[in-house]
């Protein structure tokens, strides 16, 4: 089992940004996310959900991870990497514990999920697991203006 290169977060970062834009088209709030399998096959890849389904945990990361073990029949994910165009919320960084996932990549920073207008109730995915009992690795901006914009042009109405 190979680790991922930067080229293939940045190409997984690439499908993800374009879930999130069509997410956005298809008036959601504009986050998107994917699973992937350590040896680089894509899972699942889907866009934030809350404003469809009425459900406000149905953020991006959720949704690909459910969707994730619905399809893998099992609820741990620990031979996958969660891609997420944001940092993740203090909701979505516990799932991806629960689920053992073992490496989180994001692109914009909590500082621009603010900006945008967006919660996240102040605590970082960094500090969420600086506090867990977990060792997965954590790595911020792959695509980071990419994704920025993706929130800052499409801010909470
Ligand atoms: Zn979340």
């Amino acid at each position: 089992m190979n680790d991922p290169t930067e080229a293939n977060l940045i190409e997984w970062m690439s499908a993800v940004l374009e879930k999130g834009w069509e997410g956005v088209r298809a008036g959601q709030n504009p986050f998107a996310a994917a699973i992937y399998t350590l040896n680089g096959d894509p899972v699942t890849c889907e866009y934030n959900q809350v404003n469809r389904t009425g459900h406000p945990s149905r953020h991006a990361e959720v949704c690909a991870i459910d969707r994730a073990c619905e399809q893998l029949k099992r609820t741990t994910l620990q031979d996958c990497l969660l891609i997420s165009s944001a940092e993740p919320c203090p909701m979505c960084a516990a799932i991806a514990g629960m689920t053992e996932i073992p490496r989180i990549v994001y692109g914009a920073p909590a500082r621009v999920i603010e900006q945008a207008d967006y919660g996240t109730l102040g605590l970082g995915c960094h500090s969420f697991f600086d506090s867990a009992n977990s060792s997965a690795l954590i790595q911020g901006g792959i695509l980071a203006d990419e994704c920025s914009q993706l929130l800052l042009q499409n801010p909470k109405r």
